[in-house]
């Protein structure tokens, strides 16, 4: 008996929860957090549909949080390990659940303080201690590296681009008659040619295949991300204000980094101050310069040449909190890099609140904004956005890099799937907004014959 529970993911591009069922062994693949509107935030204190302590693993692909957040909620309700994950993401994870907790209490707080909560007293999903507990939890095993999680079920890691450590997860089941099936979870699928990791690892078949859609019915811009950086922060500069840049800080900050070093060494920009606001983002920074097995040849080239690629001149890394407020002053042109990337949380909010009203300021979006973010609505053109329970008027310009994703186009889930030594017999198209995952289904299915299903919330499939 083999099966696959949906449990988040499906629908939506957050929450990734697949519950694996191999003969009685239950495994979790990615514990992630619904993040979004009210309605999927609110999935986040449901029950979870078994004993948590029933789990024998939970392993995860990325160190991104609608992929890991959830694990210290699972820890609180009586899971106790081991958590798999690549020795990158168990590094990243260290600042990440920590960094996740504190926003969970501060918010909490913050509901209490404003009695903004129809809940008295509010409470956090899980708190620092919940995510240290967690972190007990981590195993690291690296990529390529086959581990046996009971006689007959092992697991392999394959590197997957998208993030430092993102992994696809090939699942090996042995069945009747000493034969074996494989599921192969693509996790998040980066993509070719993008600057610093190394590029992902081809598909290389499995008898079923769980695909993420986040962009399944699109194309990126393909203009080249330093032109258009270049050209937002040039019109920025004549307006002489800040450029406040909600980055996520996994990845996208890095990279950032990296294509503003560069801008400023070819004088394609002037060499403007560049604040790096995000204590994440920073220890997640360190942990891109760390990880050197990881780094592609040219990020290798230019290190063992002496280089910081990911620092540009004129950066300063902001620490403590009043060194943040005291970024209120700052007069542009100047950049300021902050997190969350859809802005739904971090130190960018206050910024946000600060910066927005003014009509010198830019905002520029590096990536893929979630229905019902402060993101999606800015870029939607609305012209107040809610920020600590106040309305704040838009005077700022917004704009947007698409050409900056770190998750593979329609075109890329193509190739990266195309050409495999043995075709999938069945495809769960998962992580997308209906749509997408609908056309990279049909995609899939005119494209290569495969046999292609969209998974509903919830579903169970028996393979
Ligand atoms: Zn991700």
């Amino acid at each position: 008996m083999l099966s696959i529970t949906f449990l988040g993911a499906a629908g939506t591009v957050t929450g990734s929860r697949y519950l694996v069922d191999a003969h009685g062994t239950r495994i979790l693949v990615d514990a992630g957090l619904f993040q979004g509107t009210k309605e999927l935030r609110l999935r986040n204190w449901a029950p979870f549909p078994v004993p948590a302590s029933s789990l024998a693993a939970v392993i995860l692909t990325h160190a991104h949080i609608d992929h890991t957040g959830f694990l210290p909620r699972l820890v609180r309700e009586g899971f106790a390990g081991p958590t798999y994950a690549t020795p990158p993401t168990s590094r990243l994870l260290r600042a990440v659940l920590p960094d996740a907790a504190h926003l969970q209490e501060e918010e909490a707080r913050f509901a209490n303080k404003a009695g903004s909560s129809r809940h008295a007293p509010a409470l956090p999903l899980f708190t620092v201690r919940d995510a240290q507990e967690a972190l007990g939890t981590l195993a690291g095993v690296p990529f390529g590296q086959r581990l046996t999680l009971r006689p007959g079920l092992e697991f392999t890691y394959h590197r997957q681009g998208h993030i430092l450590g993102a992994a696809a997860v090939e699942l090996r089941v042995k069945v009747a008659g000493g034969d074996h099936v494989t599921v192969y979870f693509s996790g998040d699928v980066g993509r070719y040619d993008v600057p610093i990791l190394k590029e992902p690892e081809r598909y290389p078949g499995s008898t079923f295949l769980v695909v993420e859609s986040t962009y399944g019915d699109r194309l990126h811009d393909p203009s080249d991300p330093r032109d258009q950086l270049a050209d937002v922060i040039n019109e920025a500069v004549q307006r002489k204000g800040v450029i406040l840049v909600p980055a996520f800080a996994i990845d996208r900050t890095q990279e950032l980094l990296y294509l503003l070093r560069e801008l400023i060494e070819d004088e394609a920009i002037p060499p403007i101050p560049v604040f790096l606001d995000s204590p994440l983002a920073r220890e997640a920074t360190a942990a891109y310069r760390a990880c050197v097995q990881e780094h592609d040849p040219e990020m290798r080239e230019l290190v063992r040449g002496g280089a910081d690629p990911l620092a540009p001149p004129n950066l300063g890394v902001v620490g403590r909190v009043d060194e943040s407020k005291r970024l209120n002053s700052l007069s542009g042109p100047a950049i300021i890099l902050s997190g969350s990337g859809m802005a739904t949380g971090g130190r960018i909010l206050h910024h946000l609140r600060h910066r927005l009203p003014d009509p010198s300021t830019t905002v520029v979006f590096t990536g893929f904004q979630a229905e019902g973010t402060r993101g999606r609505r800015l870029l939607d053109g609305e012209k107040e956005i809610k920020i600590f329970g106040e309305m704040v008027p838009v005077g700022a310009q917004v704009r947007s890099i698409s050409s900056l994703s770190a998750h593979a186009d329609v075109d890329e889930l193509t190739i990266w799937a195309g050409a495999p030594e043995v075709a999938p017999a069945r495809v769960f198209v998962t992580h997308g907004e209906p749509a997408a995952s609908r056309a990279l289904s049909d995609r899939l299915a005119s494209r290569f014959g495969w046999r292609c299903e969209v998974p509903a919330l919830e579903q169970t499939v028996t393979l």
